[in-house]
């Protein structure tokens, strides 16, 4: 199935955080954060996904608990997740913004209650 390619690049707001954003191929078959190749409702930025993903996976809660979620401006733990995402979804480390990942955090994420309000 061919994209057209021009509608690729027509920047779409981030249904959580109002961030412009582009759709893409994926690159692959990820599990997790995989790239839209349309525009959708739940198509969100790479650092709304992030955090979706964060907040989806259990094990992450209790260190955040413990460091607040400040603790994601820690260059350590930036660089040890970008390690861990690259190996999970199609964003790279440099997509993600952490300061609005950590400004942002307390918006909905799909599935909670208000998303998309
Ligand atoms: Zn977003």
């Amino acid at each position: 199935m061919q994209q057209n390619q021009a509608a690729l690049f027509v920047p779409i707001p981030c249904p959580r955080c109002g961030e412009l954003c582009k759709v893409s191929s994926s690159t692959g078959d990820p599990r997790f954060m995989k790239r839209a190749t349309k525009p959708s409702p739940k198509a969100m930025c790479a650092t709304c996904a992030v955090t979706a993903f964060i907040k989806s996976v259990e094990t992450f809660h209790h260190g955040i608990e413990l460091n607040g979620v400040q603790m994601f401006l820690n260059p350590m733990v930036q660089e040890q997740f970008g390690k861990l995402l690259q190996g999970f979804g199609d964003a790279t480390p440099g997509e993600i913004d952490w300061q609005r990942l950590v400004d942002n955090w307390e918006l909905p994420v799909p599935g909670e209650r208000g998303f998309g309000k």
